[in-house]
């Protein structure tokens, strides 16, 4: 799921729980706090995650302060057991919030659309299921996941694409279908790479996108290591 639609469904779920209107009689701490947001920052150090995902949807001083602070997010994240927000130097980063947002904020199952509250079924291929059966059925599903990326007999370039965006983007073994991969990753891969070769004005050249795409693939040790550590429950509180 797009990391900024997630952010806007998590806002709008805390928010008509929480109006601001309430969180102004709180206390005279808290109304200091919204004289002085900064103040904050000491608030996160003591943080875990979902604290801080609340915190954050808030109003947009807060949402201001703890966006220009990436070292709260990752703390929060270490208090809890996980790697801090990957960082790659190509194309494609999160920012810390949006990472714990999407870890820890839920979101719509890809499947059946149910807004669920479950950890990411799949952080790589950044899809959530609300159930197991869910997962299944998306496994199951062609618009959702591809299960192979043939060389096929196509031209020298259509070869050197397939090989490029098999290592570059993120897979998963499944017993029955073997190495998958997300449709929209390959489909939106794909058009890039046409743009790049079409050479259409303001667009990247091939050679930018092969760089990029090479530090995506050194880049991916690093993401197989954070999907490892997030399929381990006792991480999680
Ligand atoms: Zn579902």
């Amino acid at each position: 799921m797009n990391p900024d639609s997630a952010w806007i469904q998590t806002t709008t779920a805390f928010r008509s729980q929480f109006p601001m209107a309430s969180l102004n009689v709180f206390a005279p701490a808290v109304q200091r706090l919204f004289e002085n947001p900064s103040n904050l920052v000491n608030i996160a150090k003591y943080s875990l995650p979902i604290d801080l995902l609340r915190i954050h949807v808030t109003c947009k001083a807060f949402y201001t302060v703890l966006q220009k602070n990436s070292a709260c997010w990752n703390d929060a994240l270490q208090r809890v057991g996980l790697p801090p927000c990957p960082v790659m130097t190509a194309s494609g980063n999160w920012s810390p919030a949006a990472y714990t947002n999407f870890i820890f904020g839920g979101g719509l199952c890809d499947h059946c659309g149910m807004w669920t509250e479950t950890l990411p079924y799949h952080f790589l291929l950044r899809l959530r299921a609300c159930k197991s059966a869910c997962w299944e059925a998306m496994m199951w599903t062609p618009a959702r996941l591809v299960t192979q990326i043939t060389e096929g007999s196509g031209s020298p370039v259509e070869i050197a694409l397939h090989r490029m965006v098999g290592a570059a983007f993120p897979s998963h073994f499944d017993d029955h279908w073997g190495v998958v991969y997300k449709t929209t990753d390959i489909v939106k891969a794909t058009e890039r790479f046409m743009r790049a070769v079409a050479r259409i004005p303001e667009h990247e050249t091939t050679s930018d996108l092969v760089d990029d795409w090479e530090k995506r693939i050194h880049a991916m040790p690093l993401l197989m290591k954070v999907q490892s550590r997030l399929l381990q429950p006792k991480n999680i509180p």
